[in-house]
């Protein structure tokens, strides 16, 4: 039988874990701050900003939502950076993703402090996750990455496929499962035979953004398989398709219209996989959890306590 990697667990850990670090922070003046720049009204990153500005609440690290209407330039939105990396109270800022087509978002992700980048997207970071040198990582691989750990899943020595090298998912995961001592392959969709490619993974990273494209024929018998993707899919019949073993799932879909799917498909992962990670509730909660705790280390790190 598989097992899941359940994400919903392993973030309760996290959290569990940074109730005390909080408390010393706000012990030795005041607790830890995030500040979340959500432009426009994109529904998708209102969830998720929503959920970011709960979980932080949820540990009593100090939030703030910055919210500039869809008609904001680049030079405004690099003068509300400023301000926050100027604020002592906000040990953390994230500019939520996509931008409006008008603003620059390289030049944005560069203005923010490398000391307060809990995204870990700016480029001295990036280059500190390649040089195996302390500071935040991406949240999702590092989230993959505590899944794999808390599991006692070894890493070291076996062979990881990454599907997408993106630079917020494929690349940084690619990246820190060398560090653990994997050895890695990164495709793309110019990668040609996927599949075989696939199937030779002992752990089997699937970023893409394709509902249940990895199907059977991608996945070794026994691999882990840990599924990034979250794609919405509204068509009943391709929903029937992807759940057909699972009444559930197509009676959650019959009642909203829309059903949220992996990249992977979720009876084939369920027949072959040692590990796997459901969607929802694998990689998508941690995701937030490492947010967390790169908003303390941040905090920390800035306090002088590590
Ligand atoms: P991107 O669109 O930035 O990257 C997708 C990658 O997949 C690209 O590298 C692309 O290749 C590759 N790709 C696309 N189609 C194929 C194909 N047919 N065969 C092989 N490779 C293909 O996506 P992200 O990395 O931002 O996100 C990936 C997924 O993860 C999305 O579903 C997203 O919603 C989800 N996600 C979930 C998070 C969570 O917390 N659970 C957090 C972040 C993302 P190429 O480079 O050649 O175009």
């Amino acid at each position: 039988m598989p097992q899941i990697l359940d994400g919903n667990r392993v973030r309760d850990e996290i959290k569990s874990e940074l109730n005390p670090r909080v408390a010393a922070l706000s012990a030795k003046g005041r607790p830890p701050g995030l500040a979340v720049v959500l432009v426009g009204h994109n529904p998708a990153s209102e969830i998720y900003v929503r959920n970011k500005i709960k979980a932080c609440q949820d540990l009593g690290i100090f939030s703030e939502s910055i919210a500039p209407p869809d008609s904001i330039t680049t030079e405004e939105l690099l003068a509300t950076v400023e301000q926050l990396n100027a604020r002592p109270d906000i040990d953390g800022i994230l500019v939520q993703l996509p931008l409006p087509k008008q603003v620059d978002t390289k030049r944005i992700l560069l203005a923010v402090a490398p000391q307060k980048d809990v995204d870990g997207f700016h480029p001295c970071n990036v280059g500190n996750l390649v040089a195996g040198l302390p500071g935040p990582r991406a949240c999702t691989p590092a989230g993959i990455i505590e899944l794999l750990k808390r599991y006692r899943i070894p890493i070291a020595g076996k062979r990881a496929v990454v599907v997408g090298r993106s630079d917020i998912v494929g690349k940084p995961v690619a990246m820190l499962l060398l560090h653990e001592h994997a050895t890695v392959t990164i495709c793309h969709s110019k990668t040609p035979d996927l599949a075989a490619v696939c199937r030779e993974a002992d752990i089997l990273v699937a970023a893409i953004g394709r509902a249940a494209m990895i199907t059977r024929e991608f996945i070794r018998p026994g691999a882990v398989v840990i599924d990034v993707g979250t794609n919405r899919v509204d068509d009943r019949q391709e929903a029937a398709r992807i759940f057909r073993n699972s009444e559930e799932r197509l009676a959650a879909f019959d009642k909203r219209g829309n059903v949220l799917v992996g990249d992977v498909n979720p009876a084939d992962v369920a027949e072959l996989a040692s590990f796997y990670t459901p969607v929802p509730g694998g990689v998508g909660p941690l995701t937030i959890a490492m947010l967390m705790v790169n908003t303390v280390a941040a905090a920390e790190r800035r306090a002088g306590l590590c």
